[in-house]
């Protein structure tokens, strides 16, 4: 499709019911926002939300069992066939004093004036969609045509006024490839003590988003350009321009970029592959015997780093656990002389439940080295197929898989309950995982009879 068409055989039969009638009733409507602006770029639209001149109480009567999201703003939710569409009075807004939401809101009957209040040109699109007519008094499409973010108005009045705007503008270059406009990046520095009123969920929801794009690094790129990076994760500037060893291509910084963007689109997978070598930049040192730096324990110091990361940006506790879980024990360290029982062993830190993370996680790593990329790729084969005949040879590889239990320890050994139960099977555990044949019922009685005779001697 040409740049600037407009293909509203896209948009759902149900909105344009929803504007029809809206219209029946001497109303105006308009698709409007995020996705006029993703029919003009062909992408598929998320959510579609109308505005219209019909006010907050008009808008009850006219649809009477819309549900009241937001009145006050002037915002319903109409469902039809199970979707959600959100239909907003057109508003001017008023004055922001607290840097995130406008003192009042101001209803307008002027569709310009609704499109004025918006953040980018690209989002201060309007189309009617009964006769396509389209309202961009922005230069909205102009700027799509040209690949170009800009916000709508004065950046620095627009940024000062809400401070999610200047992030939302990070991850609009990433998520719709557009390069920022110099004058609205310019604007983002002057403006982060408003930025830095957002709360931090905020932040948390716009990295997510932003982990969606097919390059979330250039989001990346923007905050560490303008500053937005010191105020939300100041620990990975360290590892701007610090050069690493032979084995890479790429400073610290963009080596985590671009294991990032080489992660599959699993936002917290990305979120692991920013951080995996957070612990670099405090574990560098200069070896004379390698003429090269190294980076011992780099897995272990960047896990302390990425914890309290994490949780500061208020990932939820799986999550965090997921982050700092991949950070911890992204180093694959295998080599094909690896014995089975390392294998088990291996697996059996890392968590079964990890491997498919750790295995997207390390191809990724290998990738954004830019350097002996199919070696590592390779060897990162060797394991995958290790862990899968250990796996399917029905290793144990938690207490659960040992042919005995607590209850049998309890039973027959005569053992009172306790902590020493769970000592006793991870002792057993690790027995079984140096040989196999151990875990019959038998022999590890014997086993866990002779454990606890040393214990009591
Ligand atoms: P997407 O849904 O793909 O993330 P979007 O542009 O639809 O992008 P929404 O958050 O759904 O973003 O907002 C819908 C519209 O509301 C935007 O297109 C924009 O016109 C306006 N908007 C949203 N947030 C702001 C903001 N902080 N300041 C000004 N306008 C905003
Ligand atoms: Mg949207």
């Amino acid at each position: 499709m040409e740049p600037g068409a407009l293909d509203l055989a896209s948009v759902p039969r149900d909105v344009l019911d929803l504007c029809a009638r809206l219209v029946s009733k001497g109303k105006r409507a308009w698709i409007v926002g995020g996705c006029v602006r993703d029919l003009l770029r062909g992408a598929p639209a998320s959510d579609w939300d109308v505005a219209t001149d019909a006010r907050p109480q008009e808008l009850l009567a006219i649809f009477p069992r819309a549900i009241p999201t937001g009145i006050e703003h002037g915002t319903v939710t109409v469902v039809r066939g199970g979707e959600h569409y959100e239909v907003t009075t057109l508003r001017g807004e008023g004055a922001y004093t607290d840097g995130r939401r406008p003192d009042w809101v101001e209803f307008v009957d002027d569709i310009t004036a609704d499109l004025a209040r918006r953040d980018f040109t690209v989002n201060a699109i309007a189309v009617d969609p009964l006769d396509g007519k389209i309202v961009d008094p922005f230069g909205g499409r102009d700027d799509l045509a040209r690949g170009v973010l800009r916000a709508v108005g004065d950046p620095l009045a627009r940024f000062g006024e809400d401070g999610l705007r200047v992030l939302r503008a990070a991850r609009f270059v990433a998520s719709l490839e557009l390069a920022l406009d110099p004058a609205t990046e310019a604007a983002i520095a002057p403006t982060l003590d408003t930025f830095r009123k957002v709360a931090v969920e905020r932040v948390r929801d716009e990295w997510l988003k932003t982990m969606k794009a097919r390059a979330p690094s250039r989001a990346f790129d923007v905050m560490r350009r303008t500053g937005i990076l010191d105020v939300t994760c100041p620990e990975l500037l360290a590892g701007v321009g610090m050069e690493q060893n032979k084995w890479h291509a790429y400073d610290v910084w963009r080596h985590g970029l671009e294991c990032m963007d080489a992660c599959p689109a699993d936002p917290i997978l990305r979120v692991a592959g920013l951080f995996h070598d957070v612990g670099k930049p405090s574990t560098r040192a200069w070896s004379d015997k390698k003429q090269d730096y190294t980076f011992y324990e780099h897995d272990r110091v960047g896990a302390e780093i990425a914890a309290p990361i994490a949780a500061r940006l208020r990932f939820s506790n799986d999550e965090q656990a997921r982050i700092v879980g991949l950070v911890r024990h992204h180093i694959i360290q295998y080599s094909p002389e690896w014995e089975d029982a390392a294998v088990r062993r291996w697996i059996r830190r890392v968590g079964l439940s990890s491997l498919q993370d750790l295995y997207a996680l390390s191809s990724a790593d290998a990738r954004a080295k830019g350097r002996d990329v199919e070696a590592d790729l390779g060897t990162l084969a060797l394991l995958r197929s290790h862990v899968a005949r250990v796996i399917d040879e029905g290793a144990a590889l938690s207490t659960r898989d040992l042919k005995i239990n607590g209850h049998d320890i309890i039973k027959e050994l005569g053992v009172a309950p306790g902590r020493i139960i769970g000592e006793i099977l991870a002792e057993l555990l690790e027995a079984v995982t140096s040989e196999p044949a151990l875990n019959e019922r038998a022999a590890l009685l014997e086993r866990a009879r002779a454990i606890v005779g040393a214990r009591a001697g």
